[in-house]
């Protein structure tokens, strides 16, 4: 802008300049050549005055020139007749001159019978020169007076020399004047600019800085450009806020929740969203599809059937995410405010749920099984004694202990089953006693001691140097210790043995180790032993009256205490079951 004002500026001052220039010139040339022949009209009018006078032509002729070449402009003085006979000239011979009727000052002169005018190149001397020629009535005569056009151009020269020097001054003074006044008169609109491109940058607390007497126009614009700036910074300030509130709310919503705007593109995430599906989404620079986040067809179709139907839609989705894939309570939204074609979806993680609810009815069918088999045996018996057998003393007698087995097996079973769900229920233990863990090791090895004896196997303990006093529920403990005692006999050979050690770490932990040296157990087994019913050999353990909850009746004490069991085994050597608990 300011350079196209310069620019204009300096051609129109060029102009002007130019102009002037020329105009001045010509005034001057003009007032040149009009000052020449009154040069030469005054010589003239002194020749005729003499020769009036009475002199001689040649003499008045003479005496004028010498005057005036004092002048330093020589001036030819010719004398010619009525006729055009030459009669003197002071640079040329007379008598050889040629008639000068017809030379176009003296024929004008004779013509108005009082002056004539030219500029020309005289034939005499082959100069360029201005005539002035003069005729004098009285004799008839004409007297010419003449000067080299170059006298008058040198003077002419210097002149437009000089000329030119003060136009080329004046144009300077002219451009550094225009310059000043540009730049003070372009300021405002500078710094207009300068402010209007840092806002359009994002700068929205730049402001024009305004003189308070300056009421120009610019001045008026950049006011309103202030209160312009001024209303926008607040409005953004604003938004800024309810956008910043509104990425507090949603971010601290725990659960997943994303905006799909058209074509089923994702225009928002929330952070759980982002952390969900390992996606740091900028809509501005890229936009995804729902589908490349969540990796399931159904989430775009709940979203298009929400839109469609204009109301909430809710399904059931098993999505990928950073941890795996995991099932989502999923509620799709219209969004009608702005855009028919938005929706939101919420996202609530139900694995943990369904896991559980899963594991519930694999227990309620596990449990409806092992509770199955020993019923079906008991009314078999039942049935077979009802049909004659109770008849028979001693094969009634037989049928009844088997009934007996299994009842106590029944027993077994749902004495297990209530101490796992009391520990399920109960997280936190709530009956703390402070007692010697070996009081319990030695109860245990009283209550073995028949099974033991049985199994032909040979029970031992740690002999204690001290008391190892915890605080735990003591029924718990020993419930702990009997079930893996009772396994390291039952899972033993005759004549082989069982070793209990307990101890405190020095990580404050308890260490109670049951080892024995019986049958071990596969690698293979070793992670799932500690599964509710999980038996490596199903008759075997029902023939030893195994629950197959035993293990994980163990694992949920240690649990319950921060703790946890292990074991190493190797089969045909025997296992070592280590169970460590914070007591
Ligand atoms: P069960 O009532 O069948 O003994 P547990 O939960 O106590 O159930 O044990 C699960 C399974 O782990 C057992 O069926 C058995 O196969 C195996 N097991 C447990 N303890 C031992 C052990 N000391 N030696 C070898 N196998 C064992």
């Amino acid at each position: 802008m300011i350079k196209k004002i310069n620019t204009v500026t300096v051609a129109v001052l060029l102009i002007a300049v130019l102009i002037t220039g020329l105009a001045a010139f010509q005034t001057i040339s003009r007032y040149s050549r009009e000052s020449d022949q009154l040069y030469l009209q005054t010589a003239g009018k002194t020749i005729q005055q003499l020769i009036l006078d009475g002199h001689e032509p040649e003499a008045a002729a003479i005496r004028t020139q010498t005057i005036f070449n004092q002048e330093s402009i020589p001036v030819r003085v010719t004398i010619i007749t009525g006729d055009g006979q030459v009669l003197y000239d002071n640079e040329a011979d007379s008598a050889t001159m040629d008639n000068h009727l017809f030379r176009e000052e003296i024929a004008l002169a004779l013509r108005s019978r009082d002056s004539g005018f030219a500029i020309r190149r005289s034939d005499t001397l082959d100069l360029e020169m201005i005539y002035v020629a003069r005729y004098i009535p009285d004799l008839d005569m004409v007297v010419r007076t003449s000067m080299q056009v170059y006298h008058s151009r040198q003077a002419l020269n210097s002149m437009a020399l000089t000329i030119l020097l003060v136009m080329l001054i004046t144009f300077a003074v002219l451009i550094l004047l225009s310059s000043l006044v540009t730049r003070h008169l372009a300021r405002p609109l500078k710094q207009l600019t300068v402010a209007a491109r840092e806002m359009a940058a994002g700068q929205y607390s730049s402001r024009i800085h305004l003189l308070a007497q300056d009421n120009s126009e610019v001045a008026v614009l950049g006011a309103a450009f202030n209160r312009m700036a001024e209303q926008l910074e607040q409005t953004i300030n604003d938004l800024a806020d309810r956008n910043e509130r509104l990425d507090v709310i949603f971010n601290t919503i725990t659960d997943p929740l994303l905006v799909i705007g058209p074509s089923s593109s994702v225009t928002f995430m929330n952070r759980r969203a982002r952390e969900l599906f390992g996606r740091d989404l900028d809509p501005d620079k890229a936009v995804y599809p729902l589908v490349f986040i969540t990796h399931n067809q159904a989430s775009e179709d709940l979203v298009e059937e929400a839109i469609r139907d204009n109301r909430s839609v809710h399904a059931e989705l098993r999505l990928n995410t950073v941890t795996g894939k995991a099932t989502f309570q999923a509620i799709a939204t219209p969004i009608r405010a702005s855009n028919a074609d938005s929706a939101m979806i919420t996202l609530h993680d139900v694995t943990e749920l369904d896991k559980v609810q899963q594991m519930r009815s694999e227990f309620v069918a596990n449990v409806t099984h092992e509770l199955k088999t020993p019923l079906t045996s008991i009314r078999g018996f039942v049935e077979t004694l009802r049909a004659g057998a109770v008849q028979k003393p001693e094969v009634a007698d037989r049928f009844l202990e088997f009934i007996d087995l299994e009842a106590e097996r029944l027993h077994q079973l749902i004495h297990d089953i209530l101490v796992l769900s009391e520990i399920e229920r109960n997280q936190q233990e709530q009956n703390y006693q402070d007692f010697d863990l070996f009081t319990q090791v030695d109860a245990v090895l009283v209550l073995l001691d028949d099974a033991a004896a049985n199994a032909q196997v040979a029970l031992r303990a740690d002999e204690p140097d001290a008391p190892l006093m915890v605080k735990a529920d003591p029924d718990r403990i020993k419930q702990l210790l009997i079930n893996l005692v009772d396994n390291a006999i039952k899972y033993n050979h005759p004549g082989g043995s069982v070793h209990i050690q307990a101890e405190r770490q020095a990580d404050d932990m308890v260490r109670i180790a049951v080892q024995d040296t019986g049958d071990g157990i596969a690698a293979e087994h070793l992670e799932r032993v500690f599964e509710r019913f999980y038996r490596i050999d199903k008759s075997r353990s029902r023939e030893l009256g195994g629950t197959g909850l035993g293990l994980s009746i163990v694992k949920h004490i240690a649990q319950l205490y921060s703790g946890y069991a292990k074991v190493n085994s190797k089969p045909g050597v025997g296992s070592v079951f280590e169970v460590f608990l914070k007591i």
